[in-house]
C-alpha cells in the first residue's frame, strides 16, 4: 500500500527564553502506510509526543514537511489545520482527556457539534462507534462515573467519530492496568486492520511487541525502525464508517452553530452552578439599581403631569417666585412693586397679541402658598381629642403645604363640607381622615400654628379654634396633609407681627385662552413661575433628580463592579479549562468556535443576572414602595413593561463585553501547551 504520511526532514525547536533554545527533534524523516499499527518507543523526553504533536498538526511550528495524502502540513493555513485535525486525525491522549461535564454521547459527538452535523446522524453515529468499543449502554454517563479502561475507550470512539485516516495515541494505556490495556491495545489493533494508520507511543515492550511495527527514538533521532513480521492482521470489525451521505454531496459547513456553542455553555455552566448563580446575583444588583433608578425617574415625571393635571380652575393664574431650593421660600416685596413691574409687563404683552382684557388691581390677589414640609415655615394642627386641655403627640398634626386661597376661589375639587371664606375657616386633604379617626372633620375646631423662620423674622403666628369646613381631594396631592385657608383671612392674624409680603399673586382672567397666554408670558420672565403645580412640579423635580442621580451613580458602580467580576470569573473558568481548550483544539475547534463557546457562556451569566436583576429590583421596588406610602403618602415610582428588555439587554450587553476578553485569551491559547498542562 502506499505510504500515506511522509515525515520529511523534519526538525523541531522550543524556545526555552529569548537566548536559549532546545531541539527536540533532529533531522526526522520516516514514512507510514494505512493499515499500519506502529508503536513509538523511546525514553521519556526523547521527543515522542513532540514528533506526535507535529504530525497530528496541533504544532505547525517546525522545519521540514510532513505530507498527508496531498497535503503538506508545513503549507498549511492555520484554518486549514484545523480542518485538517477535525477531518483527517483523532488523538487519544494518556489521560483521557474527556470533558467531565458533558455526557459521554455528548464527548463522543463533540467534533460533530464543532461541524454542525444534525443531532439525529451526530446520536446515530456515535452511538454505533460506542457499540464496536463496548460502550453502547453508558452512553448517558458522565466521564467521571467510568473506570479508567472505559474512559480510554470512550477517547476512541471520540478520535474515530469523524471517520479519520490517522489515529494518533500518545501512551494511550499509560495510566491503565494490564488487563484493560489489552482491550484498548485490541481495538487499535482492529482499527488498524480496517485500514487506518494508527501511531501510538507507548513505553511497555508487551505493547509494542503486539504492534506491525516500532520505531524507536532517542534524543530527537530516529535509532531503530523495525517491521514485526509476525504481525497478523485480522478481519475484524469495520471501523471505517460509512460516510453519511450528505457529507459526501455538500461539504460539512465548519461552523459551531450558535445554539450548539449555547447548549456546550449551559453544560459548563450547569456543572460550576452555585458559582454562576452568586455571580448572577452579583450582577444582579447592578441590573436592579439600574431598574430603580428607571422606575423611578419616570415615576416622577409620571407624577408631576399628574399634578399639573389636578390644576383645579384654569381661569386662576398663579405666579409665584421660584424657588432654588427645597428650603427656601422666595417672597415678593411688601410694597408691591415687584408685582407692578410684572402686571405691566402682562398687560403690554396682552395688548401686543391682540388679547382684551387688562390686569388691575380688581382681578389680581396676593396669595401665601408655602411648602411647611422642611425649612423655614412650618405649620401644624393641635386639636384636643379627649378635652383634657392638654395635647399630646397624637394630638398634634404636621401641614405639609399651606395654601392661601384668593377671595374669588371656587374650590372645584371640595368632596365634603363647604369653602373656607374670608370670615374664617380652613379646608384639609383626605390625609387627615387618619387624623380624626371615625369622626368626620367637618366642624371641628382645631388651633392652626404657623412657625415663620424668615429673613430675620422669627415667630409662631396661632390661629385659635378655627373650625374646618371642608375636605379637598386634588387626586395626587391627596396624600398630603394640605391646609387651605382665605388669604385674608390667614394675613389679619399674620398682620399681627409684620408687614404681610406675598409668595404668589393670583390673577382671575375671563377664559382659559387669556390665562394659557399669561402664562406664557409668565414662563418667559426670569425667576418666575405661572402655577403652584408648576413650582411644585419644579420642587419634586429636584427632588427627584437628588435621588435619580444619586441612583444613576450607584447603578454605574455597581455595574462596573459586575463587569469586573464578570471578566475575573470567566478569566478563572478559561485556566481552569485550559485542558478542555486544548482538547476542544485537538479535535479542530477553530479560535472562532472557542470564542464562541466562552461568549455562549457570558451571554448566558448576562441573561441569568438579567433575570436574578428583575427579581432583585421587584422586590426592591415593592420595599420603597410601601415605604414612600407610609411615609409621605406617595411613591413616585412607575413601572413600564420594557424596563425589562432593557435590564436584560443592559446585563447581557455588559456580560458579552466583559467575557470578550477572557473568550480571546482562551481562543489564542496554544493547544500543545494547554494539553501539556496538569
Ligand atoms: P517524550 O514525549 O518523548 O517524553 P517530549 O516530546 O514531550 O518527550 O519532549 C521532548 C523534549 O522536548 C524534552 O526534553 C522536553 O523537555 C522538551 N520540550 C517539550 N516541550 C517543550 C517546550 N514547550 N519548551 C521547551 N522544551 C520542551
Ligand atoms: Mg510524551
Amino acid at each position: 500500500m502506499d505510504e500515506m504520511l511522509k515525515v520529511v526532514n523534519v526538525n523541531k525547536i522550543y524556545k526555552i527564553n529569548k537566548y536559549e533554545s532546545f531541539q527536540a527533534l533532529h533531522n526526522i524523516s520516516v514514512a507510514f502506510k494505512s493499515g499500519e499499527l506502529v508503536s513509538i518507543v523511546g525514553e521519556s523526553g526523547s521527543g515522542k509526543s513532540t514528533l506526535m504533536n507535529l504530525i497530528g498538526g496541533l504544532d505547525s511550528d517546525f522545519t521540514g514537511n510532513i505530507i498527508v495524502g496531498d497535503q503538506d502540513l508545513s503549507k498549511l493555513s492555520d484554518k486549514e489545520l484545523d480542518r485538517y485535525r477535525k477531518d483527517k486525525v483523532g488523538f487519544v491522549f494518556q489521560s483521557f482527556n474527556l470533558i467531565p461535564h458533558l455526557s459521554i454521547l455528548d464527548n463522543v459527538t463533540l467534533a460533530l457539534t464543532l461541524s454542525n452535523v444534525g443531532e439525529k446522524e451526530k446520536v446515530e453515529r456515535a452511538t454505533n462507534i460506542l457499540k464496536l468499543v463496548g460502550l453502547e449502554s453508558q452512553i448517558k454517563k458522565k466521564p467521571t462515573q467510568l473506570s479508567g479502561g472505559q474512559k480510554q475507550r470512550v477517547a476512541i470512539a471520540r478520535a474515530l467519530i469523524n471517520n479519520p485516516d490517522i489515529i494518533i495515541a500518545d501512551e494511550p494505556t499509560g495510566a491503565l492496568d494490564t488487563t484493560t490495556t489489552m482491550q484498548i491495545l485490541k481495538i487499535l489493533k482492529e482499527i488498524a486492520d480496517s485500514g487506518k494508520l494508527v501511531i501510538m507511543v507507548t513505553h511497555s515492550e508487551k505493547v509494542a511487541s503486539i504492534s506491525s511495527r516500532v520505531v524507536e527514538i532517542s534524543d530527537g533521532r530516529i535509532v531503530s525502525d523495525k517491521i514485526n513480521e509476525n504481525y497478523k492482521k485480522e478481519k475484524a470489525k469495520i471501523f471505517v464508517q460509512k460516510e453519511a451521505s450528505d457529507k459526501k454531496n455538500k461539504p460539512l459547513k465548519q461552523n459551531l452553530s450558535y445554539l450548539s456553542a449555547i447548549k456546550l455553555a449551559f453544560h459548563n455552566m450547569w456543572a460550576s452552578k452555585t458559582k454562576n448563580i452568586l455571580m448572577a446575583f452579583g450582577v444582579a444588583i447592578g441590573i436592579g439599581s439600574l431598574l430603580l433608578m428607571l422606575c423611578f425617574s419616570s415615576g416622577i415625571t409620571d407624577y408631576i403631569n399628574n399634578t399639573m393635571k389636578s390644576y383645579s380652575d384654569p381661569t386662576i393664574v398663579t405666579i409665584s417666585k421660584q424657588s432654588e431650593s427645597l428650603t427656601d421660600i422666595p417672597l415678593f416685596d411688601a410694597e408691591g412693586t415687584e408685582i407692578e413691574e410684572i402686571k405691566n409687563g402682562i398687560n403690554d404683552y396682552l395688548a401686543k397679541n391682540g388679547y382684551d382684557y387688562v390686569v388691575t388691581d380688581d382681578n389680581l390677589a396676593p396669595g401665601f402658598n408655602v411648602m411647611t414640609m422642611f425649612g423655614p415655615i412650618s405649620a401644624y394642627l393641635e386639636y384636643d381629642k379627649n378635652n383634657d386641655s392638654e395635647i399630646t403627640e397624637d394630638e398634634r398634626i404636621s401641614i405639609y403645604y399651606l395654601y392661601t386661597t384668593p377671595p374669588y376661589y371656587t374650590e372645584t375639587n371640595l368632596v365634603e363640607g363647604e369653602m373656607a371664606t374670608s370670615s374664617g375657616g380652613i379646608m384639609l386633604t383626605p390625609a387627615v381622615y387618619n387624623f380624626f379617626g371615625e369622626e368626620s372633620p367637618i366642624g371641628k375646631k382645631v388651633d392652626f400654628f404657623v412657625d415663620i423662620n424668615l429673613q430675620g423674622f422669627d415667630q409662631e403666628i396661632p390661629i385659635n379654634r378655627v373650625e374646618i369646613t371642608g375636605i379637598v381631594d386634588t387626586s395626587v396631592m391627596s396624600g398630603f396633609p394640605i391646609l387651605y385657608i382665605d388669604y385674608n383671612f390667614f394675613m389679619s392674624y399674620y398682620a399681627n407681627y409684620a408687614t404681610p409680603q406675598p409668595s404668589t399673586y393670583y390673577i382671575q382672567t375671563e377664559s382659559e385662552k387669556i390665562s394659557s397666554a399669561i402664562n406664557r408670558y409668565i414662563s418667559t420672565l426670569d425667576g418666575y413661575t405661572g402655577s403652584i403645580e408648576e413650582s411644585l412640579a419644579n420642587m419634586f423635580q429636584s427632588m427627584g433628580s437628588t435621588i435619580g442621580n444619586s441612583l444613576v451613580i450607584l447603578s454605574v458602580i455597581s455595574l462596573v463592579v459586575s463587569a469586573i467580576m464578570i471578566l475575573v470569573v470567566m478569566y478563572m473558568s478559561v485556566s481552569e479549562r485550559t485542558k478542555e481548550i486544548g482538547v476542544l483544539k485537538s479535535i479542530g475547534a477553530r479560535k472562532k468556535d472557542i470564542h464562541r463557546i466562552f461568549s455562549s457562556e457570558s451571554f448566558l451569566v448576562g441573561l441569568l443576572s438579567g433575570v436574578c436583576g428583575l427579581i432583585v429590583a421587584g422586590f426592591l421596588i415593592l420595599i420603597i414602595y410601601f415605604i414612600l406610602i407610609s411615609l409621605v403618602g406617595i411613591a413616585p415610582l412607575s413601572f413600564k413593561w420594557y424596563y425589562i428588555f432593557i435590564a436584560l439587554g443592559v446585563s447581557v450587553v455588559i456580560s458579552i463585553l466583559s467575557g470578550l476578553y477572557p473568550a480571546s485569551k482562551a481562543a489564542r491559547l496554544d493547544p500543545v501547551e494547554s494539553l501539556r498542562r496538569e
